[in-house]
Order: structure tokens, then C-alpha cells, then sequence
């Protein structure tokens, strides 16, 4: 397994999670093989934001005395008071379910105030004594750290901007990265994809995972194969499906992702995902899907690595990744930043201007001229 610094929490988060909706409704043996296989292949970081409290129970037994090995993300404000997935505001029944969930695993490690999506949404967290009762839990040691899900990248926006979480948990995956900002959350639920929506790579999606990068606030990943659909022959927005190590690496190789929490209900399913690993550059590389659009890409680096191997050593997609962070605001490049890029093995100032890699950029980047530019605002 390979693990990814969580944010700014000082936590480790395997790059392959496990999402816990589908263990939603199994029987605890099942459960158990799921977990099991996880814990095996290294797995350290689960979500459970099923408001159901035999779930919870059964996913609490199956890890037994290995609690402390799982990170855990539980949801404040999910419920079922409707006998179905629900979110609520109100506090004595958030309380209730977050109360419930505490019981089951004695701490929570990441306390996601659940499903930011709207203004509306934002003022029922923020401007209510919702905050007051995340912001105590803390204060407690019953929640270690504060995150939230969102699927709109304007109010998450927003959220990270609090300072408050050290954690997002977003919907990220090709298709919905394309669509315009004016999609809204319903469609990326419900996968309602339409290919004439495509229009390039959403600047606002892509400039809320800077921010995250820039804030210290990891990201865990859902809905990273667009609930199956990307995968499916019957189904994909695209020309042909996109493999699941396509899928995987395209959220991996996004600023601030930590983890792609995938919704496994067997062991063998994990085992499955775990493959990943297996698998080689040719397998992961997403770029020909995008070539099969006709959305315009040019210019705009996409940190797919195909310009590899530079002559001398720079990785050049983390450079270009911590150069358009540090660009949201050239004067104040946060600490966090300028450290991970000065911790890089070669920097854009070991560029020798060769420019052998804008030959192999399938996206026209003008690679050597972001070196000196990242050297111009780092310094080195
Ligand atoms: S510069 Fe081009 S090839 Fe290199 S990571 Fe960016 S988009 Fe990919
Ligand atoms: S132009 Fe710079 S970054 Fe590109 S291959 Fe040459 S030395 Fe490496």
C-alpha cells in the first residue's frame, strides 16, 4: 500500500480507501471478509456515513480490537428519520445519530458535517449551533479532526475557506471535472451525464482542489468511478469506458487528494481495487479518454506525467501542480507550499530549457517556461 500525508493533520491515509455504503444492509459476515481484506492490504481509512445504526454496529464488530488501525470518517448531520438517507440541521437529532455513532466506535477520527452543498446548507452549518456542537466535539477528543462533503465546488469552496476543516470529501472523476460549473449536485448524484456539457476542465473544480492544497486540507475522494457509470459499456459519457485504474490515478493525480475511498462489499472487491498498485503507467494514463473529446485541454497542465523523463530529474506535473497553487496568490505562497516544493528531489530551477518534454506533452504546456516561473516564486 502507498500512503499520502492527510492535509495538514499530521495523518497518513492509504491512497486506496474504503467507502462504506454498500456494506449498507450486508450481513456481518460479509462485512467482516470486507473489512478483513482491507485491513490486510493495508487499507487505514474507511467511511461510514450510513445513518443506520446495525451497519455501524456490524462495521465496529468486524474491526474488533483493530479500531485504532482504521481512520475513520463519521458524519454529523446524517440521519434516516425518514426511514431514508437524510440530512438534518436540526440539533438534538443530529446529536442523537453523531451520539450513536460515537458510541459504536468510541472516537471519531474525521467529523464530516455532512453534504455543504448549498448556501442554504452553509448557513445551517455556520451560522446555527451546528458549528458550536462540531467545534466541542473537538474540543472533547470525541472527533480528532473537523471535515465535510460537499459535491459543489463554490460552497466547498467557501467551507475551506473557514479555516475550520482539515478535510474534504468531494465527488472527484473526469466526467464531472469537465462539466461546467452550473451543473448541479442532483446531476452529479444522479449521474445524469450529457457529453455536449463537456467544456473543459471546470476552473472552479480545479481551483477548490488548489485551495485545499494551499488551506492543508486533504482530500478523501467519492464517486470516483461516477457510481460505476464511467466504467460501464452502456453507460460512459465517453467514447469508450474508462478502466478503474484510469479512473483511480485521474483523482490521485489531483492537488490535495489523499485517499479514493471506493465502495468495496466483499473481500474480493477489495482485493480488486488494492490492484491498482499492480498496475503500470500505461494502464493508469487517463489522456486518451480526454483525447477523445472535444473539449480544448491546450495549455493547461493536466498532471498526467507524459512528459516524463526529464534529463534531469524534475517531476515535472508536482511542479507545475505547486506552481498554479502558488499562483491563487503570488505574495503569499503558504509555508506548507513552498516546503513540499522546496522538498521536491529537482526544482524548476534545475531546468536546462531542453524543452524534450513540451515534445511528449499531449496538451502544448510550455513546460520550461513554468520552470523559470516556478523558480521566479520559489526562489530556487
Ligand atoms: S506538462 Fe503536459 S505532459 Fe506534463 S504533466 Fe502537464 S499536461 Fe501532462
Ligand atoms: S525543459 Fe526543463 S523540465 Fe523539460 S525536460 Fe528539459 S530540463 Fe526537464
Amino acid at each position: 500500500m502507498e500512503y499520502r500525508q492527510i492535509g495538514r493533520t499530521g495523518l497518513q491515509g492509504s491512497i486506496i480507501g474504503l467507502g462504506g455504503e454498500h456494506l449498507d444492509g450486508k450481513p456481518l459476515a460479509q462485512i467482516q471478509d470486507t473489512i478483513d481484506a482491507a485491513l490486510d492490504l493495508g487499507i487505514n481509512i474507511m467511511d461510514v456515513f450510513m445513518p443506520g445504526r446495525e451497519v455501524r454496529e456490524n462495521i465496529r464488530k468486524a474491526l474488533g480490537t483493530r479500531r485504532e488501525r482504521m481512520l475513520i470518517q463519521g458524519h454529523i448531520g446524517s440521519t434516516d428519520i425518514h426511514q431514508q438517507y437524510d440530512i438534518s440541521r436540526d440539533l438534538p437529532t443530529v446529536q442523537r445519530y453523531f451520539e450513536q455513532l460515537l458510541n459504536s466506535f468510541g472516537y471519531i477520527d474525521f467529523g464530516m458535517m455532512f453534504f455543504i452543498d448549498s448556501e442554504e446548507d452553509y448557513k445551517g452549518v455556520f451560522e446555527t449551533g451546528f458549528i458550536d456542537y462540531v467545534l466541542k466535539l473537538k474540543q472533547n477528543g470525541d472527533i480528532r479532526h473537523i471535515g465535510f462533503s460537499s459535491h459543489n465546488p463554490i460552497t466547498a469552496a467557501k467551507v475551506v475557506e473557514t479555516g475550520v476543516p482539515e478535510l474534504m470529501m468531494f465527488s472527484i472523476n473526469l466526467a464531472f471535472d469537465l462539466y461546467p460549473a452550473k451543473v448541479n449536485a442532483l446531476d452529479q448524484l444522479t449521474g445524469n451525464f450529457s457529453p455536449a456539457a463537456f467544456g473543459g476542465l471546470d476552473p472552479q473544480r480545479a481551483q477548490l482542489y488548489r485551495l485545499c492544497e494551499q488551506k492543508g486540507v486533504g482530500i478523501t475522494v467519492m464517486k470516483t468511478l461516477g457510481a460505476g457509470k464511467l466504467i460501464s459499456p452502456e453507460h460512459t459519457p465517453f467514447a469508450k469506458p474508462m478502466s478503474v485504474p484510469q479512473c483511480i490515478h485521474y483523482a490521485l493525480t489531483r492537488p490535495a487528494v489523499a485517499s479514493v475511498l471506493l465502495g468495496c462489499q466483499t473481500g474480493e472487491e477489495v482485493r480488486n481495487a488494492v490492484s491498482y498498485l499492480d498496475t503500470d503507467k500505461a494502464q493508469r494514463d487517463y489522456t486518451p479518454v480526454m483525447h477523445t473529446l472535444k473539449s480544448d485541454f491546450r495549455g493547461k497542465c493536466v498532471y498526467c506525467s507524459h512528459c516524463q523523463p526529464c534529463p534531469v530529474g524534475i517531476d515535472i506535473a508536482a511542479v507545475n501542480k505547486y506552481l498554479d497553487i502558488a499562483k491563487l496568490n503570488e505574495k503569499e505562497i503558504p509555508p506548507s507550499i513552498r516546503s513540499h516544493y522546496t522538498a521536491l528531489a529537482h526544482t524548476g530551477g534545475d531546468c536546462i530549457n531542453c524543452k524534450s518534454c513540451e515534445k511528449r506533452c499531449p496538451f502544448g504546456v510550455e513546460i520550461a517556461a513554468n520552470m523559470a516561473k516556478a523558480k521566479e516564486l520559489f526562489g530556487i
